[in-house]
Order: C-alpha cells, then structure tokens, then sequence
C-alpha cells in the first residue's frame, strides 16, 4: 500500500465509525506511525509503507475506533503551542486551559514589576501542562505542581525534563495545597468540576478512558475547588491571588462559594472565546 491510499482508507474507516475529523485523526495516526509532519505526509504521496507499517496503522486506527483518543494513542498533546507526553493516568490538557495561562502570565507580570521572585502553584497539575506553559514563559518564577496521583507526576517529571524546567518546577505529591512547603503569591488550578450528574453525558473517550479522579467534581462539580479553599489559609502570601477554571455555568455558584470563605475576595469572572464564563480570578 502507497502512503495516499493508507491515508485514504483509515480516513474512511474512522469516517464510517462516525469519528468526528476523521481525516485530521488519520493523518495523526500515519504521521506518527512514520515519523512524517503533516506537510510530509501529502509531499511523499507515493511512498509505499512496510507491511509492519501497515499492520501498525491497522491497529492504531482499531484502538482509535475502540474510542481511545488519539492523544493517548500518540502519548503526547499540545497545549500552548507546547508539546507534552501524556498516557493513560494524566488528563489530556484542554485549549480552553490556555485561557487560565495567559491570564496568570499577565498577572504575574504585574506582580514581579516590584522584582520580586514570584512563587506560583498549579494544583493537580496533571502531565504538568500548566506548571510547565508558566515556567517557559516565567523564567524568574518558582513553580510548585503538585497532584494526588503519583502515576499522573511521574510524567510531569518526564515534562518538566524533556523542557529543561526541573529546577524550576517543584513537584509535590499529596491532596491539592496540602504538600506545599511554604505559602506562594499565586496559586492556579483546573481542577476536576464535572458534576456527578454530568457524568452519564460525558463521550466514550472521556469516560472510558480519561482518569475519574481528574474530572469528578461531585454532585454539584465543586467539592474539589471547595476542599482547596478550606486549605487556603496560610498557602497564599499577603495580597497574593488565585485563578480557576470553571465549568460551563458554574460562575454564579463559584463566586458565591469564594465570597462565603472570603467576603472581602476581589471576583472577576473571565469568559473565553465562545463566551463562557471560564476562568475566575480572585485577589484576596
Ligand atoms: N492541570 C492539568 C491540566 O489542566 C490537569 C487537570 C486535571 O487533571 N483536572 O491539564
């Protein structure tokens, strides 16, 4: 078989499957069994793959139509133009998350213009997407990640090698603000906030394959954002700051949960793109 025509039938098998951007997702599988880009893919047409190339493509594109998504598939995503490996113990970092980045960035720019060394903590970091977005773009920052799961840091700690940030990500095992050795002037976090009820709706690819302990947030999606403002007493400096993702709809419920722990909060709900309401900022 020719590269186009492999290309070709593992778009249409994926199509039949009713697999959403099938053909972006066949060319993933391809490029990667390869080791060819995109643009390589559609410039050598006529390369004819091996038969252990072909019988690879075969299974991949199975195990893609058994619902597991391609990023696990390929152990790596991209979030904030950052490549990160992943596999089946970390969530799989979300565009959306990109907003909670950028708004940290322009914070901390704001606070280290004193020249202080800001000290930030992305809590439940997961593969470390988050720590790692902010210690490239925060060379003078101190980065604490911590997580629950020991299995989800270990591929932080592969991260945090692989883009030469180790000595600038502290990773800590242990429940959200728990492990943190001393207060910071930022903490930031996506924690899982899919309610309980949502669960039942949630694709095959979620579901069956990304770790529950990343997305249950309980019945009402906040008890993890609750367990960590229970722990925020002495984790936050003086005049220091926090900024969560939310879910769709959860602003009204978020805000009044802050206020109930800290009436004196500064609250500002920022919505992404789409126009939902995504990332809450809270100045304390
Ligand atoms: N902080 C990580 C991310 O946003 C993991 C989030 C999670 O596991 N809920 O990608």
């Amino acid at each position: 078989m020719i590269l186009r025509e492999a290309l070709q039938s593992a778009t249409q098998t994926l199509r039949r499957a009713g697999i959403a951007d099938a053909s972006v997702e066949a060319e993933l599988l391809l490029g990667h069994i390869l080791g060819m880009s995109k643009t390589q893919l559609y410039t050598e047409p006529e390369r004819s793959l091996t038969s252990v190339e072909t019988e690879h493509l075969c299974h991949l594109v199975r195990r893609r139509l058994d619902h597991e998504p391609a990023a696990y598939i390929l152990g790596h995503c991209e979030f904030y133009g950052i490549d990160f490996f992943i596999d089946c113990h970390t969530f799989i970092s979300r565009p959306e998350t990109e907003l909670l980045v950028e708004k940290a960035v322009e914070l901390a720019h704001r606070i280290s213009q004193s020249g202080k060394r800001i000290t930030i903590a992305d809590v439940g970091t997961g593969c470390g997407a988050i720590a790692i977005s902010l210690a490239l773009a925060l060379p003078q920052a101190k980065i604490y990640a911590t997580d629950i799961s020991a299995s989800a840091l270990q591929v932080a700690g592969m991260n945090c090698r692989h883009h030469a940030v180790n000595s600038k990500v502290e990773l800590l095992q242990g429940n959200l603000l728990e492990p943190l050795p001393q207060p910071v002037d930022m903490i930031v976090a996506n924690l899982p906030y899919i309610k309980s009820c949502e669960f039942k709706d949630l694709s095959p690819e979620i579901i069956n394959f990304e770790p529950t302990v990343a997305l249950a947030g309980g019945e009402d999606g906040l008890d993890k954002i609750q367990q960590m403002l229970e722990q925020m007493p002495g984790k936050l400096n003086y005049g220091g700051c926090f900024l969560l993702e939310i879910g769709q709809g959860q602003g009204r419920m978020v805000t009044s949960l802050i206020k109930s722990y800290f009436p004196q909060a500064s609250i500002e709900l920022i919505s992404d793109l789409g126009g939902i309401e995504r990332v809450v900022k809270v100045g304390l």
